[in-house]
């Protein structure tokens, strides 16, 4: 188990864990604010502090900002990576869900109203403090779900994310297109977000080869041999978003969990 589940999980996974979506911590260190602040000034404020890491992450300055940006970002806003079977589990535990552009894709691709983040826990306030442009749309557990259902099979990775650690505020859908991407995976600057509990493994027996789920996965973790014409999972590679499961008509790629997969446990 990662250091989250540790920490806030009560022996569980700690997205699975209740508390961490309950309208008590909405209620406590200024949550509501501090959410609002973030989702309205993100695309003013976040080109400014790329611009500013731009400036050091080349430099030995980054050596010491590194650990106090891992600090910040763990204090209050960071992810994890999470498959289909658990974000089923997390709408077990909450009511709904707010869909709302994602704001990451308004700094990197310019798109004001792309509709892939889902609030998890506002409160009318919280979305009354939110400005015009992210026109908010109130779903059922079984349209959300049904809308990321489909957002799997076109190979887009789900996580959960906090808002001033560990209560969870929303679940994103994320290509490489995401800043959190970028910064940890792409460009590996400091961690944003955490890999999933799990981490693939493909069924040699199973698999023919066909090589759709390389297409699918966006972390390069897996590789085709051309000796045995199959595909194998880096587990060292794999963020466990299970994504490349969608595409692969052989059912040939199970997701194990990751203290259980030798080269995989302990890489978060
Ligand atoms: S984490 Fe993903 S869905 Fe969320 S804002 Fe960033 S790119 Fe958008
Ligand atoms: S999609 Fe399935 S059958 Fe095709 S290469 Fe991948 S694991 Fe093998
Ligand atoms: S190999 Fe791992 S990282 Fe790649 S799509 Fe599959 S589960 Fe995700």
């Amino acid at each position: 188990m990662c250091e989250f589940c540790v920490q806030h999980g009560e022996g569980k996974k700690w997205y699975l864990t209740m508390e961490n979506y309950s309208k008590d911590l909405l209620d406590q260190k200024n949550r509501r604010k501090y959410s609002a602040e973030f989702l309205n000034e993100f695309h003013v404020r976040t080109p400014k502090s790329m611009g500013q890491l731009e400036q050091i992450r080349r430099t030995p300055l980054m050596k010491l900002a590194k650990p106090i940006l891992t600090h910040n970002q763990k204090e209050n806003h960071y992810g994890q990576v999470v498959p289909m079977e658990d974000v089923e589990k997390i709408f077990e535990l909450v009511e709904g869900a707010v869909r709302l552009p994602c704001v990451c894709r308004r700094v990197t691709t310019g798109n004001m109203n792309a509709r892939y983040c889902y609030g998890l826990t506002m409160d009318r306030q919280l979305m009354d403090s939110l400005d015009d442009s992210f026109s908010l749309e109130i779903l059922s557990k079984e349209e959300a779900l049904d809308s990321i259902r489909k957002l799997d099979k076109e190979g887009l990775v789900h996580s959960v994310w906090t808002f001033k650690t560990p209560f969870i505020g929303g679940l994103c859908n994320c290509d490489q297109d995401c800043l959190a991407y970028r910064i940890t995976h792409a460009r590996k600057d400091y961690p944003v977000m955490f890999r999933a509990e799990w981490a693939a493994a493909v069924s040699r027996d199973a698999c023919n080869g066909c090589r759709l789920c390389m297409r699918q996965c966006q972390y390069g973790a897996i590789r085709y041999s051309s000796n045995d014409k199959k595909v194998v999972v880096d587990p060292a590679a794999c963020y466990g978003c299970g994504v490349c499961r969608a595409v692969c008509s052989r059912d040939a790629i199970t997701l194990y969990p990751r203290e259980t997969v030798k080269e995989a446990a302990g890489i978060w």
